[in-house]
């Protein structure tokens, strides 16, 4: 038994499952997963894991792995050597750099991946490729979210931790399902909610769990939630209840924003949002009643046409109320995946170097240029809604795309099939032969982050490590191990010999990172940024300035943006997300066996009425329907979503098609991330259970 005991090893990493961020320690024996040892210490869950963090991690000794490097020969992929196949793509990228310019490939980052190969592959794109075509999945997500904070306070972040969500007296959730998306998060707001008083009020279509608990549900019409939230800020201001100290010295625009509220009146919202009046004054009197308010937000604000404008709005409201800067008060924007926040930290974004410094700002790039010795180009990059349509146009010539299911993921996905398929040359970097792979001229096995040394960046701006605890699959290669080889093949004389070097190098330039460092980072240590120089972390951001010029926020005039309307039709409104067992388009967890079986495929939700109109029960089988493509799936009849809208997740099985082949590509006027939650579809009968 000593012997045994001897070979099993225990080591911390962070879960890779969502934006909240858990730590714990995993205990293997070789390459067997025995066990998830949670710890008081891990700083932001404790004990507590969620379904996935405890059991989702098989899917690392899942004989579907990537193992070598596999060229496209004709039709077939055929195994290869790590020689040949960087060999191949150093070469392809040099001559359509050469033939079309730097600025005819691609370059798509991963928020599934550590804050160090985000970093490494922006400097690849841009120190040794020339170009700022650089994106990550933000563009699917968040980016909305990041710009109406960078507009109104400066840092496109969370404000302050889930501490400060603890400690308020109110919560509001719009558009999010934190119960299964963030459900450790989930179960800290249940607690204080149900233990003690804390106020909650949820913005959803669905009545999903939080709202099924809440003080106050409220089911706006789909994509209205600018004006419902805009007259609750103009009644607030109407009555007088705004903060006016606070307004006086730390806030600008007051005067313009007033003016712009004029047409949210409570007849308009109730008229354009289905909101009755008295639903929308008891709103702003439980703003108005709370010392300290938050605002959670997710994918059903950010999806949407109008998406960076309803989260500006979210923002005024919070400034209007004086909910910034103090404990237990801000925006928290739920970041999804478990390092978007450091994938856009780190500068995989066409316009920001890491650390939200301007590409376009020649000091920026001065820095850069002198730590690098390269020129660095001035124009921001595409982003990837741009690099679809170049694609498409037949401009952009290669993509090299790592750590993401894009054909699965981005909107309208038939078209963004039907662009891959122009590509001259393109390379997938991936832990599973993804169904963005098929369309691949070489696609290189990765290691998932049991594999590798790294960090992660969680929703809270919070920096923690997680370490190797199994040797990397077969021949597969942590992602910074394969961009170091492939730019070293392409000139570059870079010689990083671990992760830590790489962060090193980052907080070296970048300034909200400045005293980040390994060292600083071991155990269940953490660090938040903006981290100074001494290493001390900022959890609560604004507490005496604004991240902008004179210190100050701002109040930005915002209009209502009406959705994208596919045609009368399609009479359903298809709304999409995820779920607890399944994290994301499920490239990892349907490759977890205890999880797929709990859960083993998608379905879709649908109303009593529309069940009983329509003769539907628990699995029938039907066929949605819209402009953009069509999906096959079993209905699941329930009073969570009601009338004519539907929801279907968002996760899928390989042989299944995913709700993307039904979105389109209309997308938020500012960022460009798809109104994937802009859908309308047409249903038919296929087969009776
Ligand atoms: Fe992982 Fe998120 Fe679950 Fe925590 S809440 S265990 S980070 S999926």
């Amino acid at each position: 038994a000593s012997m045994r005991k001897a070979r099993i090893k225990r080591t911390k990493t962070v879960c890779t499952f969502c934006g909240v961020g858990c730590s714990f320690e995993v205990w293997t024996k070789d390459r067997e997963i025995l066990k998830i040892q949670t710890d008081t210490e891990a700083p932001v869950n404790g004990i507590s894991t969620c379904v996935k963090g405890k059991w989702g991690w098989d899917f690392v000794n899942s004989e579907e792995r990537l193992t070598k490097p596999l060229i496209r020969k004709g039709n077939e992929f055929v195994e290869s050597t790590w020689e040949e196949a960087l060999d191949l793509i150093a070469h392809n990228l040099w001559k359509i750099k050469q033939e079309h310019g730097p600025n005819s490939i691609g370059y798509i980052a991963s928020s599934k991946c550590s804050n160090e190969e985000n970093y490494l592959f922006q400097k690849f794109a841009r120190a040794v490729m020339g170009t700022n075509n650089v994106d990550n999945c933000s563009r699917y997500c968040q980016s909305p979210a990041t710009a109406g904070l960078l507009r109104t306070v400066g840092y496109g972040g969370d404000s302050g931790t889930m501490e400060d969500l603890i400690k308020t007296e109110l919560i509001i959730v719009i558009g999010a399902n934190p119960a299964e998306s963030h459900p450790v998060l989930a179960t800290r707001i249940k607690r204080q909610h149900k233990l003690h008083g804390q106020k909650l009020i949820v913005a959803d279509l669905r009545e999903n769990e939080l709202a099924q608990r809440a003080n106050l549900h409220i089911h706006p019409k789909p994509s209205t939630d600018l004006i419902w939230i805009s007259a609750v800020t103009k009644y607030i201001l109407d009555q007088g209840w705004e903060d006016k100290e606070f307004l006086k010295n730390r806030v600008s625009g007051l005067e313009d924003y007033i003016t712009s509220l004029e047409k949210f009146t409570l007849e308009y919202a109730e008229e354009k949002t289905g909101l009755n009046q008295e639903v929308l004054i008891q709103l702003a009197e439980m703003i108005h009643e709370a010392k300290s308010a938050c605002i959670l937000w997710a994918m059903g604000v950010t999806q949407h046409k109008g998406a960076t404008d309803t989260s500006t709005a979210i923002s005024n409201l919070l400034l209007i109320t004086g909910n910034y800067g103090r404990p237990g008060t801000g925006a928290y924007p739920l970041r999804g995946h478990n390092n978007v926040q450091g994938a856009c930290d780190f500068g995989t974004m066409p316009a920001w170097m890491p650390g939200y410094e301007p590409v376009q700002d020649p000091e920026v790039r001065a820095k850069y240029e002198k730590a690098w010795g390269v020129k660095i180009p001035e124009e921001p990059g595409l982003d990837n809604h741009h690099m679809v349509e170049g694609m498409d146009k037949g401009k952009l010539k290669a993509l090299y795309l790592f750590g993401e299911d894009m054909s699965l993921v981005d909107a309208n996905s038939n078209h963004v099939d039907s662009a891959f398929e122009r590509l001259e040359f393109f390379v997938v970097q991936d832990i599973f032969f993804s169904k963005t792979a098929q369309f691949a001229d070489v696609v290189l096995p990765a290691a998932p982050s049991l594999e590798k040394d790294g960090t992660f960046t969680n929703t809270e701006r919070r920096i923690q490590r997680f370490h190797k605890v199994l040797e990397p699959l077969g021949e597969s290669k942590p992602d910074w191990e394969i961009f170091q080889e492939l730019a070293n093949r392409l000139g570059a004389n870079w010689n990083y010999k671990h992760p830590s070097e790489i962060m090193a190098e980052a907080a070296s330039l970048a300034k909200l990172f400045s005293g980040v460092s390994y060292d600083r980072l071991e155990g269940w240590n953490s660090q938040v940024w903006p981290v100074l120089k001494d290493g001390s972390s900022t959890p609560l951001l604004y507490e005496n300035r604004f991240a902008l010029p004179e210190g100050k926020a701002r109040l930005v005039a915002v209009d209502w943006t009406p959705p994208f309307v596919s045609g009368e039709e399609y009479d359903l409104h298809l709304n999409n997300g995820r779920l607890l067992e399944h994290f994301h388009e499920g490239n990892m967890t349907y490759h977890n066996e205890g999880l797929t079986h709990k859960v083993p495929h998608p379905w879709l939700e649908v109303s009593l009425e529309l069940a009983k109109e329509r003769n539907l029960e628990d699995g029938t089988l039907v066929r949605l329907t819209s402009p953009y493509g069509q999906v096959k799936v079993r209905t699941m009849v329930t009073d969570r979503v009601k009338g004519n809208e539907l929801y279907l997740t968002m996760n899928t099985r390989e042989d299944i098609e995913a709700v993307n082949r039904l979105t389109s590509s209309y997308h938020d006027l500012v960022t460009h991330t798809p109104a994937y939650k802009e859908a309308g579809v047409k249903m038919e009968v296929l087969e009776f259970k």
